[in-house]
C-alpha cells in the first residue's frame, strides 16, 4: 500500500502543474495512472471495478430487514411504524393486505419501509461497514440516494466527504467516486432546481438553453459533493408505450445527438480532462438499443435491424463519445437476442476500438445478476462476471453484494479473465477519477446559486419552451379578457404529475411532501387569472396511496355541473408518476375515467382545452375532434404549472415542437422517418394497396400564437460530392401579430437508395430563431454531405450518386450527389 501512497503524492505534485498544453497534460495523466496501477495488488484493482449501493455502508438494524418485517403481525408492524413516526409513509394494514394478496409489489413496499426505518430521519454511515467495504474489499465506487428519498444539501455534503475520506483512509489513498441519477435536476438533493424531464427538453429544440440546464444540474450536484451523474439517457424512444419515453430525447437520432451532446457538455464543462468544482462527469446511457422493446415493456427483448442499429441508435452515443463523454452505462435488456451488458461487438469493438474512446463502461443496476438469475445465458455468478468483463465492461454496478470481487479474483487466477483486461479497466477507472478531480485538492467553490431565483428562472424558461400547442381551433387560446374557468382532471392539482419519476425519490411518489414552494397547474392558474375566476372540480383524481395507476371513484357529474358556471374548461389529464419497469402498461389509451370526463365536458358545449401531462403519449384519438385546444406539456417540472399559465394567458408564446410522433391508434405505431412504403397512395391494378401512417401528430409538429412564412429556399450548390458541405438559406417571416420563436427544420430524403428502402425523410439540421411581428430573417443551415449517407446491409455507410430532396417549412429543393462513396 505504501507504493500507492508514494505514487499518489508524486501525482499530487504533478497534478498542480496542469497548465501545460493538452497533449502534455494527457501524457502526465497517463504516466501518473501507470504509476498508481503498478503499485496496486490484484484485490485492489478488482475493488476499483466494483460499484455498490450506498446501503452497503449504511447503518442497518437487523430487525428491520424486509424479510423480518414481512413476518410481523399487523399490530407489531403498526407499533413499529408509529414509534418511528412514519405514519404518513407506511400503513400496516395496507402492507399486510399487499402481502396476503401475493402482489409483486409487496416485497418492494416492505423493502421501502425497511429503508425508511433504517434511515429514520437521516442516513447514517456505519464505520465498520465502511472499513470492510473500502478496506477489505477495496471498493472504488458507490451510488444511489441515501436511504429511500432525497436528502438536504448538508446531509449530502457531509456524507460524501466522510465517504471520500473513509475510502482513502481504508484503501491506501484511493478515493471512491459517488454516482447519482440527477435526471431532471438534482433528483435526490432537496431544494435544488427541477426542470422539465428530457422529453420536454427535447421539445425546446434549443441546444444552447439545454446546455445551460446541464451546467445548472452539475452545479447543484457538485454543491452536494457528488461528482458523477448517470445521464443523459440517449436511447431513441421508438416505442411510445415504453415507460422510459420521458427520459429520452424522443425518436430522432439527429435531435438526440445534438440535444444530448449539448446537455452532456454543459454538465462536464469545457475541459473533460479537468472537471472543475462546478461540473460533473456524465454517464451516458443505456448503451445500446434500449428504447424500442418489441412489446413496448421495459427491460424486455428488442429487435432492431443491423443498419438501423448502426445508423440511428448508435449515432447519438458515437457523437457523445467523440465530444468527450467520460463514461457509458450498458443496456439492461436484450438486443437481437444478446444481452446488452455482454455484447463485445458494441462495447469493445464499436465503442472502445473503432472510436478509440478511453472512458469507462459501467453496467446498469444488477445487470450481471440478471444473466444467471433471469436471462439463462450464464450458469452462475462467476461465468456471468467473466462474460461481462471479457466483453469490455470496466465497472460492475453489483450493487448489493460483496461476492463479486472475490469471484473476479478467482477468474483472473484461473486465467479466464486476463490481467491485461483488468489493467485496461482499472486504468480507465483511474483516468475517470483523475478527470473528476479526485486526485487533487478541490478548488474552493461558492454554491450560493443552489436553488436560487436565477436558476428557477432558467427552469421556468425551459418549461415554457417545452410545452407544445397541438390544436387551437378558432384561436380559442390565448385566454385574454375576463373569463371564468373550470379547472379539472387528475393532473390539475399535483406536483407529482408535473414532475414524474426521478423526483425526490425513484418513483416520484413523494413529490407532494415537498411541493409546497411550487405551484400546481391549479395554483398557477389562480395566480394568473385570479382566485375568483377559477372553479376547481377535479372529476377524476389519482389515489395517491395506491399504485400509480389507481384512480379514485370518479365524480364526473360534479365537474359537469360546475362547467355550467364557466366560460372555459381546462381539463388536465395524463398520468401519475412512475419510473422504469414499474411504469409498464398494457394499454396506451388514456384511462377510461379520464376519457369519460373529457367526453362529458365536451357535451356541455363549453370550449374544452385539453392539457396532456404525461411521460409518454397516451392515446386520445376519440377526444381530439371535440376539444377546442390541446397542449402537450409532458413532464415540465416544478415550474411547469407557471409556464402553462403564462402560455394559456398569452403572456408567453408557444414554441415547443413534438420530439416524437404521437400515435393515434394502438396498432399504428410509427416514427416520422418511416420507410417510404408505410404511407402510399392508391396503387395501379385491381387491388387497392393504399396505406396510411395514421398518426395523431408528427415529430416536429407544434403551433404558435403567431404565423411564420417560409420562402426562397436556396443552396450554395446544385450538385455535391461526399467531401462537400451543402449550405442552405431560407427566408422566414413572422406574419402574425405576436413575437414568436420558430424552429427552422431542414429535412432530406434520398430519392433512391439501393438495397435498403430509404427513410421517408430525415432531420439534418435545425435552428431556433426569434422574430417580432413583420420581421424577416435569412436563416442558414448546413449539412456535411456525408451525413446524408445510409448504412447498408453490409454494415457500411453509403452515399450514393443521385437525387436528394431537401425540405424546409413546405419549401422543396432537389440537389444531386454526383459521386458515390462507401465508408
Ligand atoms: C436504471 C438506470 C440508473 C441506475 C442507477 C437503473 O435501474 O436503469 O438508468 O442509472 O438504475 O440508479
Amino acid at each position: 500500500m505504501r507504493t500507492i501512497h508514494k505514487a499518489l503524492s508524486l501525482f499530487l505534485i504533478s497534478a498542480v502543474s496542469l497548465a501545460c498544453a493538452d497533449q502534455d497534460s494527457r501524457a502526465v495523466m497517463e504516466k501518473e495512472i501507470d504509476s498508481i496501477l503498478r503499485g496496486m495488488s490484484l484485490d485492489n484493482k478488482i475493488g476499483q471495478m466494483i460499484l455498490l449501493e450506498s446501503q452497503m455502508v449504511a447503518y442497518k438494524n437487523k430487525d428491520y430487514e424486509y424479510k423480518n418485517l414481512m413476518a410481523l403481525e399487523e399490530k407489531e408492524l403498526s407499533e413499529l411504524i408509529r414509534k418511528a413516526g412514519l405514519e404518513d409513509k407506511a400503513n400496516a394494514a395496507r402492507l399486510i393486505q399487499l402481502k396476503e394478496s401475493g402482489s409483486n409489489s409487496a416485497s418492494y413496499a416492505y423493502y421501502t419501509l425497511s429503508m425508511a426505518l433504517n434511515s429514520d430521519q437521516c442516513f447514517l454511515l456505519d464505520q465498520d461497514r465502511m472499513k470492510s467495504v473500502f478496506g477489505d474489499y477495496h471498493v472504488g465506487a458507490l451510488l444511489n440516494m441515501l436511504g429511500t428519498e432525497g436528502d438536504s444539501l448538508d446531509v449530502w455534503n457531509s456524507s460524501i466527504s466522510v465517504l471520500e475520506k473513509a475510502s482513502k483512509d481504508f484503501n491506501g489513498g484511493l478515493p471512491m467516486i459517488y454516482g447519482l441519477d440527477q435526471v431532471h435536476g438534482p433528483t435526490y438533493i432537496f431544494g435544488g432546481t427541477m426542470f422539465p424531464q428530457q422529453i420536454g427538453l427535447a421539445a425546446t429544440f434549443n441546444p444552447e438553453l439545454i446546455k445551460e440546464l446541464g451546467e445548472m444540474n452539475a452545479y447543484e450536484t457538485r454543491a452536494g459533493g457528488v461528482r458523477w451523474i448517470y445521464g443523459p439517457s440517449m436511447d431513441l424512444a421508438v416505442k411510445p408505450s415504453w415507460p422510459r419515453v420521458y427520459e429520452s430525447w424522443g425518436e430522432d437520432p439527429y435531435l438526440t445527438s445534438v440535444m444530448a451532446t449539448s446537455y452532456m457538455q454543459g454538465v462536464q464543462g469545457p475541459d473533460p480532462d479537468n472537471i472543475d468544482s462546478y461540473h460533473a462527469v456524465t454517464c451516458v446511457k443505456h448503451y445500446l438499443g434500449y428504447g424500442s422493446p418489441d412489446n413496448g415493456l421495459d427491460r424486455t427483448t428488442t429487435t432492431i435491424s443491423e443498419p438501423d442499429l448502426r445508423e440511428k441508435h448508435f449515432e447519438p452515443f458515437k457523437r457523445a463519445a467523440l465530444a468527450g463523454a467520460l463514461s457509458f452505462m450498458t443496456n439492461s435488456s436484450i438486443v437481437n437476442g444478446e444481452p446488452g451488458v455482454c455484447n463485445r461487438r458494441f462495447l469493445t469493438e464499436w465503442l472502445k476500438e473503432d472510436l478509440n474512446w478511453d472512458g469507462v463502461i459501467v453496467t446498469d443496476w444488477g445487470d450481471v445478476t440478471d444473466l444467471y438469475s433471469l436471462y439463462n445465458v450464464a450458469p452462475d455468478m462467476k461465468s456471468a462476471i467473466a462474460m461481462v468483463v471479457n466483453a469490455g465492461v470496466d465497472m460492475l454496478m453489483v450493487p448489493s453484494s460483496l461476492e463479486f470481487g472475490p469471484a473476479l479474483n478467482e477468474l483472473v487466477q484461473e486465467g479466464v479473465v486476463k490481467m491485461d483486461r483488468i489493467d485496461d479497466a482499472v486504468r480507465r477507472i483511474l483516468r475517470l477519477k483523475y478527470r473528476a478531480g479526485l486526485f487533487k485538492e478541490d478548488q474552493p467553490a461558492d454554491y450560493s446559486l443552489f436553488g436560487s431565483l436565477e436558476f428557477s428562472r432558467k427552469a421556468f424558461h425551459a418549461a415554457v419552451e417545452s410545452q407544445v400547442l397541438l390544436k387551437n381551433e378558432d384561436n380559442v387560446l390565448p385566454i385574454t379578457g375576463p373569463a371564468r374557468i373550470l379547472v379539472c382532471g387528475p393532473n390539475a392539482n399535483t406536483m407529482r404529475g408535473l414532475n414524474g419519476g426521478w423526483t425526490y425519490s425513484w418513483q416520484g411518489s413523494k413529490v407532494e411532501q415537498y411541493y409546497k414552494p411550487y405551484n400546481t397547474i391549479l395554483k398557477a392558474l389562480q395566480n394568473k387569472f385570479g382566485d375568483r375566476n377559477i372553479i376547481f372540480e377535479p372529476g377524476v383524481e389519482y389515489d395517491m396511496d395506491g399504485d400509480w395507476q389507481d384512480e379514485k371513484t370518479p365524480q364526473i357529474g360534479k365537474a359537469v355541473a360546475a362547467a355550467k358556471k364557466a366560460d372555459y374548461i381546462i381539463a388536465c389529464v395524463g398520468e401519475n408518476s412512475y419510473a422504469e419497469t414499474r411504469g409498464n402498461i398494457l394499454d396506451l389509451n388514456l384511462s377510461q375515467n379520464q376519457k369519460n370526463l373529457v367526453k362529458e365536458l365536451c357535451k356541455t358545449g363549453k370550449p374544452v382545452i385539453l392539457v396532456i401531462n404525461s411521460g409518454r403519449p397516451r392515446l386520445i384519438a376519440d377526444l381530439v375532434p371535440s376539444v377546442k385546444a390541446i397542449v402537450n406539456i409532458m413532464l415540465p417540472g416544478n415550474y411547469g404549472g407557471d409556464a402553462l399559465a403564462a402560455l394559456l394567458s398569452g403572456e408567453q408564446n408557444f414554441s415547443g415542437k413534438m420530439p416524437m410522433t404521437y400515435p393515434a391508434h394502438p396498432n399504428a405505431f410509427t416514427t416520422y422517418n418511416f420507410k417510404v412504403l408505410e404511407d402510399r397512395s392508391t396503387t395501379p391494378g385491381i387491388y387497392n394497396y393504399e396505406n396510411h401512417a395514421n398518426v395523431q401528430w408528427w415529430f416536429g409538429d407544434g403551433l404558435s400564437y403567431t404565423t411564420f412564412k417560409y420562402s426562397n429556399l436556396v443552396a450554395d450548390k446544385l450538385s455535391f460530392t461526399p467531401d462537400d458541405t451543402i449550405n442552405f438559406s431560407v427566408d422566414v417571416t413572422n406574419t402574425g401579430r405576436m413575437e414568436g420563436k420558430e424552429t427552422v427544420m431542414l429535412f432530406s430524403s434520398d430519392d433512391i437508395a439501393s438495397g435498403i428502402l430509404p427513410d421517408n425523410r430525415r432531420l439534418r439540421a435545425f435552428k431556433k430563431v426569434t422574430l417580432v411581428p413583420g420581421e424577416k430573417q435569412i436563416v442558414t443551415l448546413s449539412i456535411p454531405a456525408k451525413d446524408l449517407a445510409f448504412v447498408g446491409a453490409d454494415g457500411k455507410w453509403h452515399l450514393e450518386e443521385g437525387g436528394f430532396t431537401f425540405m424546409v417549412g413546405g419549401q422543396f429543393l432537389k440537389i444531386n450527389c454526383n459521386e458515390s462513396l462507401t465508408f
